[in-house]
């Protein structure tokens, strides 16, 4: 931490400040300067709060020089975090990008869910998604088969192979939900729902949790931070876009610097999803490249078996076999990456 002193500071003011920082066990190192003075505390700030500080007098500002995002952070923890599946999947690092698709939510068609997961094992994807609790902007619409649904999906698993991710809502829902999932996504409209955090902080299974749709990267980092300091290291981070000025063209404004970012102050793995993303099914892939170049462990995007009468979100849906097309493309690109060479399978 960093107190910069106002330019008409008195030395008294100076030395109440040395005296509050140093009465609290910290030590300091005062740089003089030109125009202002500087504190530099050192030690543990953990019992400094650094809006009390900026409020005593002949203080300019207070800078924090290491993030509030600890545990998630690269400084914690340089190496990338790699999330293992039993099934040998593995997603983050130098591992091989992985594609999640599905449907928005789990229908009562089961036979339509099977042809999805069928033709995504065919395709190479790795994980078969599909809501069945699904946060609806209006209690009037579908909102999910829950359990039933859940059901529907380890059915497609036990057919395909496909590992399944789905969204939990509520923490009372969780046990129900580690016995079907194998990836508990949080949606975006809870990811500062810290109650929820906190109590999958609590279980081993992969947490993958989507960006806010008003999120800085900063609360999306506190949100893992949740995860991983009440004791689950096994979390994913998922950009699905941001609310823009502009909705005439896409739902959301994708944030692709994101990636690159959080991978240069995280080591976790981050995925993107271009379905929620922008709203449009002919921008998936676009999008989905854009995000593969830009280093994604993985992406997912939402696959329909019939996109026009899909109960959810069929705008941003591919229909099988453009599904087919677009996967082609992607693992061509994925398959062009070289990662160092490195378990390039
Ligand atoms: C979803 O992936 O099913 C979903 C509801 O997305 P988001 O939380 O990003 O809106
Ligand atoms: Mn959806």
């Amino acid at each position: 931490m960093i107190i910069v002193m106002e330019h008409n500071a008195t030395i008294d003011q100076l030395n109440r400040v040395i005296k509050y920082v140093e009465d609290r066990g910290l030590k300091t190192q005062v740089n003089k300067g030109e125009l202002l003075n500087v504190i530099a505390v050192i030690g543990d700030k953990s019992g400094l709060n650094a809006e009390n500080i900026a409020a005593i007098e002949g203080v300019r500002e207070v800078k924090k020089i290491q993030e509030a995002y600890k545990l998630v952070s690269r400084i914690a923890h340089p190496e990338d975090t790699v999330i293992k599946f039993p099934n040998g999947v593995k997603i983050g690092g130098l591992e091989r990008p992985v594609l999640m698709v599905g449907p928005c939510s789990v229908e009562k068609d089961f036979d339509g869910l099977l042809q999805v997961a069928t033709a995504a094992k065919e395709m190479g994807c790795q994980f078969l998604r599909g809501g069945a609790f699904k946060p609806r902007t209006s209690p009037y619409d579908f909102q999910g088969l829950e359990e039933k649904g859940l059901q529907y999906l380890a059915q497609a698993r036990e057919k395909t192979g496909l590992l399944v991710v789905t969204e939990v809502m509520d923490t009372m829902d969780i046990a129900l939900l580690c016995k079907y999932a194998d990836i508990l996504q949080v949606g975006a409209r809870n990811m500062q729902n810290f109650k929820l955090l906190k109590a999958l902080g609590r279980i081993k299974k992969p947490v993958m949790i989507k960006r806010g749709p008003a999120a800085t990267i900063k609360e999306f980092l506190l949100a893992a931070e949740y995860v991983v300091s009440n004791g689950n290291p096994n979390v994913i981070l998922c950009e699905r876009g941001v609310r823009g000025f502009d909705t005439q063209f896409s739902r959301n404004v994708l944030d692709i610097a994101a990636v690159p970012i959080i991978k240069k102050y995280s080591h976790l793995p981050v995925i993107v999803d271009p379905s929620h993303g922008t709203g449009k099914r002919y921008l998936i892939e676009p999008m989905g490249k854009a995000a593969l170049v830009a280093g994604a462990h993985g992406l997912m995007f939402e696959v329909h078996h019939d996109p026009d009468n899909a109960m959810c979100d069929g705008a941003q849906s591919l229909g099988i076999e453009q599904f087919k097309e677009v996967a082609r493309s992607l693992n061509k690109l994925i398959g062009r990456i070289d990662y160092d060479n490195k378990n390039n399978k």
